[in-house]
């Protein structure tokens, strides 16, 4: 069975090099449903809590979210930047607290404190399904992401083959010792 979190991201992007209307920087809000599949844990009747899924994804995500998606050798990025510094905003506000922590990944950089992420690829549909799996796949089972943002969507399905052993009283997952990392419990 799966349970299935759903979460919202709002993002300014363009397709540098693209012969359309994409090609202009313009912003979106993104839906992304993410699908984590296994046996169902009987102490809870659920897979997987939907709020604890969200709030992993959310971690790394959230870096996305009011921020301006660029590929790497797009030209608006060095611009953007001078901008950002010129304000005295390139590295960090006051008022930006959304930050998530920073990552580094093949195919994206985030950099929390100015609202950037810079991808290898073109942020399509397609291209920030690939990022997310990247980001996630080893956190969580997942079988399934899809990415509406306006008119696009994109859904990819992946093999799940393992279960992870989870609470009974939370539904989370137990860390390495068989503890659950929220209430303690033990596994027998
Ligand atoms: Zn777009
Ligand atoms: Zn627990």
């Amino acid at each position: 069975m799966r349970s299935i979190a759903k979460l919202d991201l709002q993002y300014a992007h363009r397709f540098y090099g693209f012969k359309g209307e994409a090609q202009y920087l313009h912003g979106h809000t993104g839906n992304l449903p993410i699908e984590v599949e296994d046996s169902i844990n009987m102490g809870v009747n659920m897979v997987f809590p939907c709020n604890e899924i969200q709030k992993t994804a959310w971690d790394v995500l959230r870096n996305f979210d009011h921020a301006l998606i660029l590929r790497e050798d797009d030209p608006l990025l060095p611009a953007i930047l001078k901008v950002y510094e010129e304000q005295g905003i390139r590295n960090g506000a006051p008022t930006n607290k959304m930050m998530g922590p920073a990552f580094k990944t093949d195919l994206a950089t985030a950099y929390p404190e100015c609202r950037l992420v810079v991808t290898k690829e073109t942020m399509t549909v397609e291209g920030m399904i690939k990022i997310v799996y990247d980001l996630l796949k080893d956190k969580m089972n997942i079988a399934k992401i899809t990415f509406t943002s306006g008119v696009n969507a994109a859904t990819q399905e992946y093999p799940v083959n393992k279960t992870i052993e989870r609470c009974p009283l939370c539904g989370i997952a137990l860390d390495e010792n068989g503890v659950c990392p929220k209430c303690g419990h033990k596994k027998p």
